[in-house]
């Protein structure tokens, strides 16, 4: 095993990465540096014809390092998050949230995944059509439909992230965003996206949604400047300074009625 050892830009690590994995490499360590920057560590089998800082990587068992990183564990007061090679038993009076830890985002290692899946456990209801969007690995979705969720469905923008996802999750998913839904087709969203990308989507997300959302993917500091037209903000969760927000339509309380 070789490894290279590259620094660059954060906006370019994307672009870098999928040189290095059009490369053929195995697998790839990002670390954030300060001043924006990222430093890329990608592991070869063999040494491929780039330029760069290569060094000889002792040998290891890789796939018992990958399944040490990501043991089971337990997940706000009902749900025990385990990976799909893992043996443990499911704790009593636990839910069982199976997930694929591969190349896709949505481990359940990340707080803001953490808080959408606590707040999906408070929230969600068994009536619930559900959205996972932004799905990664589709652990939203997971959750949900391990909850009871009448129906669930995920979306990703990412193509190649929706075609490793498909190979492990029981409920449809499809390569796209909203603008693929009806109005109020989903009676619940859940959302782990950045600010900046919730901000954008803001319009579509009060077309689709028709009872509940769920959003996370910003700071504690960020929270306040996500707001969604027609939608009351009716319960906050923190974690490690990441913040989720759940959202209700106006005029709906807690069990889905009308409070008018
Ligand atoms: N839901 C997972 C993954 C979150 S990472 C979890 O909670 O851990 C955010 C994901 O959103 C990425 O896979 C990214 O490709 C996707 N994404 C970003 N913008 C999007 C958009 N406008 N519509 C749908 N998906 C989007």
């Amino acid at each position: 095993m070789y490894s290279l050892t590259a620094e660059c830009a954060a906006d370019e690590a994307g672009v870098r990465a999928a040189e290095l994995w059009e490369a053929g490499c195995r697998g790839i360590e990002e670390q954030e540096l300060p001043g924006g920057r990222v430093s890329l560590r990608a592991f070869f089998e063999q040494k491929p014809d780039l330029p760069g800082d290569w060094r000889q990587e002792p040998d290891t068992d890789w796939e018992a390092a990958v399944r040490a990183a990501w043991p089971a564990r337990e997940i706000g007061e009902t749900l025990y998050l385990a990976p799909d090679w893992d043996p443990s038993p499911t704790p009593p009076g636990r839910t069982r949230v199976t997930v694929h830890p591969g190349m896709a985002p949505g481990t359940g290692e990340h707080p803001a995944t953490e808080l959408c899946m606590v707040a999906l456990e408070r929230h969600l209801r068994p009536a619930d059509s559900v959205l996972d969007l932004g799905c990664g690995s589709g652990i939203l979705g997971a959750t949900a439909a391990a909850l009871g969720a009448r129906s669930v469905a995920g979306c990703d923008i990412d193509a190649a992230a929706v075609a490793v996802a498909r190979e492990h999750v029981h409920f449809p998913l499809f390569a796209g965003s909203l603008r693929c839904l009806r109005a109020e087709s989903m009676d619940l969203i859940a959302a782990n996206l950045n600010a900046a990308t919730l901000r954008s989507l803001e319009g579509e997300i009060a077309r689709v949604a028709r009872r509940c959302l769920i959003l996370s993917g910003f700071r504690d500091a960020e929270a306040a400047a996500i707001s969604i037209p027609g939608f009351r903000v009716t319960d906050r969760l923190s974690l490690k300074q990441w913040a989720c927000l759940v959202l209700l339509r106006d005029g709906l309380s807690e069990p889905g009625k009308a409070s008018r």
